[in-house]
């Protein structure tokens, strides 16, 4: 067996030792005689799991007691809609920041719920850069201020939280949540789908601030109501169990690597590198100013796109994988998430200078 350095942008890598320990455990978790996905969501094996991954998840996160923690269905997505749904109260409008392809998607869906307003965007130099906090238009009368933290396919990220004053701010932390520690209390909402930072896909995660629940429309469905999965601890329906108890196995090994505030200085040590290598040659080029850049993903183009192609297959026959840019910016992309090893990043830095060197 040998395993690949896999820069996907999502579903992403996972740490080797979750899945060793998941692999360990696939037969019989704990002695139940039983694997995780076999178990009733109401037993008391998996209560047992859900509660810890939403301790540790907590813990990890620093989460104030006035929110709840989700464990849902559906993707970002569907939050998506059910943002609208739970938390406009009332209210006809809402502001969303508009950073990239997640946040033209959440607009759009946003529109059919609300008049979704736009206090910045950055979309006429195709998304290269953030909007600082002055550049933001906000409109005090908001039901929220929607954002999306990072974006994973431009490569940018927000460095700062905007202060939305009393609107409460709604952050899609789908490609960067846990990497760094952030202040919740500045969040009215903050979700993620679980394939790039966190876990398996088919779970998403929303951190709720309370007195946002329990205002949704009354035609909402029920399943998009966020107080139907606030009053049943996320088992109103069967949750995606197994996904649960990866992400749970993921939050114990954040713990055993020094928890959020160790992950930050390992990711900004990754991107820092890279960028610097990018930066330091002709060959090579970031689209994205450099106060912008995520610490996530890292989008770089060749100078020469006709050896793209061939990049990327001299990439693959070194073990670096998934490292083909989104459409939309061309190019390379690299998805250095949590579970990308340092090792991986310099492997990634010697195949390219050893590639240019090649090919300049
Ligand atoms: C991947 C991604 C999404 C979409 O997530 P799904 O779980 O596939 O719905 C939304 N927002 C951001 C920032 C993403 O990176």
């Amino acid at each position: 067996m040998s395993r690949v350095f896999n820069f996907s942008a999502g579903p992403a890598a996972l740490p080797e030792a979750v899945l060793r320990k998941a692999g360990e455990e696939i037969l019989d978790w704990h002695g139940s005689g039983m694997s995780v996905m076999e178990m009733s969501h109401r037993g008391k094996e998996f209560t047992a799991i859900i509660e810890k991954a939403e301790a540790d998840l907590r813990e990890l996160m620093q989460i104030p007691d006035d929110y709840s923690v989700l464990f849902l269905q559906g993707g970002a997505s569907s939050q998506f809609a059910m943002i609208p749904l739970n938390l406009l109260r009332g209210k006809g409008k809402a502001d969303y920041i508009n950073t990239g392809s997640w946040s033209k998607k959440a607009i759009s869906e946003g529109k059919r719920y609300c008049e979704a307003n736009v206090p910045a965007t950055a979309e006429a130099e195709n998304f290269t850069w953030i909007p600082k906090q002055d550049q933001l238009e906000l409109d005090p009368a908001a039901a929220y201020c929607h954002m999306t933290s990072n974006n994973t396919i431009f490569g940018t990220e927000f460095h700062y939280t905007p202060d939305t004053g009393d609107v409460p701010l709604v952050a899609d932390m789908s490609s960067d949540i846990l990497s760094r520690p952030i202040d919740v209390s500045k969040f009215g909402m903050i979700y993620a789908g679980a394939q790039k930072n966190i876990g398996p896909s088919g779970l998403t995660i929303v951190i709720v601030r309370n007195d946002l629940v329990g205002h949704a429309v009354d035609w909402c469905p029920t399943m998009f109501d966020y107080k139907t999965h606030v009053d049943a601890k996320s088992l109103y329906n069967t949750p995606p169990t197994y996904g649960i108890y990866i992400a749970g196995l993921v939050f114990e090994w954040l713990k055993e690597q020094g928890g959020l505030e160790a992950m930050a200085e390992l990711n900004q040590r990754k991107a820092n590198k890279l960028y610097e290598a990018i930066d330091g040659s002709d060959f090579y080029h970031s689209p994205v100013v450099p106060e912008d850049r995520s610490y996530m993903n890292v989008p770089f183009t060749l100078s020469n796109p006709d050896l793209d192609a061939t990049f990327l297959e001299e990439a693959g026959e070194k073990g670096l994988v998934a490292l083909k840019g989104h459409r939309s910016v061309g190019g390379m992309r690299a998805s250095i998430y949590n579970a990308m090893p340092e090792a991986g990043v310099d492997a990634l830095i010697d195949f390219m200078r050893d590639f240019e060197k090649r090919n300049a």
